[in-house]
């Protein structure tokens, strides 16, 4: 990835399991056509692996080249073999992946998938030249009991050692995600700079940082959350499904 995107904002669209052939290519061609000037955001678009390449065939005409196929997640497992099922980030790679997320909390909720699976993955994706979007967040009891950072460290621990200076994380407050309740500017605040402390502490003042902040973001929040000092941008779900609310919030990125 271009090293001015790391000055940019980023909107990522996380489609989950959700579309059809027919429905991807309109979405993803209305926002090509019609996003084509939010040139100081970084679009990126996460479909079901199983639309990537319809997705890539799509944003790969765009000329200002800032709209980027993103997989929701890979394979552990590297290059080739008998794993049945799996997908590797040299295939992510090859049909035109730029940015891979690691560690989203429904893989760890549903798939059992920790840190150290994590870590795998991402030095897969590091190895063959793709960006990592390693997401992070507590849950509700975590954030009760007051625990929230120390949740948030254990989880950034993995990103000791690797061999880059470029590092994306989206703060996901699991709470937060699809249920509606936007943590608050405070709250936000407080964890993007905590996430900012940690990451240039385990890795050095060289790092070049993204933190998106993501959890029931839509059209009418994202302007707000993007005036928070240290958020560099947002992982929409559920708004990034409906093109009106998935493009007022690049908007809302663009004009922050
Ligand atoms: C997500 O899936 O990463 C997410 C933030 O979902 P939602 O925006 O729907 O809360």
């Amino acid at each position: 990835m271009n090293k001015h995107l790391w000055q940019q904002k980023w909107v990522i669209g996380n489609w989950k399991m959700n579309g059809s052939l027919q429905e991807n290519q309109q979405l993803v061609q209305k926002i090509h056509q019609n996003l084509e000037n939010m040139d100081s955001v970084c679009i990126g678009i996460a479909p079901p692996t199983v639309y990537l390449s319809q997705i890539h065939n799509i944003v790969k005409e765009t000329t200002h080249n800032h709209i980027h196929t993103c997989a929701q997640d890979v394979s552990r497992f590297d290059n080739k073999g008998a794993y049945t099922g799996e997908v590797s980030a040299q295939m992510l790679q090859d049909i035109g992946v730029n940015i891979v997320l690691i560690g989203h909390s429904e893989r760890s909720l549903y798939f059992n998938e920790k840190n150290d699976i994590q870590r795998i993955k991402i030095e897969n994706v590091l190895r063959t030249g793709l960006t990592p979007l390693l997401c992070v967040g507590e849950s509700i009891k975590e954030r009760e009991d007051g625990r929230e950072k120390e949740a948030v460290a254990y989880q950034l621990s993995i990103l000791k050692g690797l061999k880059t200076q470029y590092f994306a994380v989206a703060y996901e407050p699991v709470w937060a995600i699809g249920t509606g309740k936007v943590a608050n500017k405070e709250q936000i605040a407080d964890m993007h700079q905590f996430i900012y402390d940690e990451i240039l502490s385990l890795t050095g003042n060289n790092a070049n940082i993204r933190v998106l902040y993501g959890g029931s973001v839509n059209e009418n929040n994202a302007a707000e959350i993007f005036s928070v000092p240290h958020v560099d941008g947002a992982l929409v779900g559920g708004a990034s499904l409906k093109y009106e609310s998935f493009a007022n919030i690049i908007n809302a990125a663009q004009k922050a």
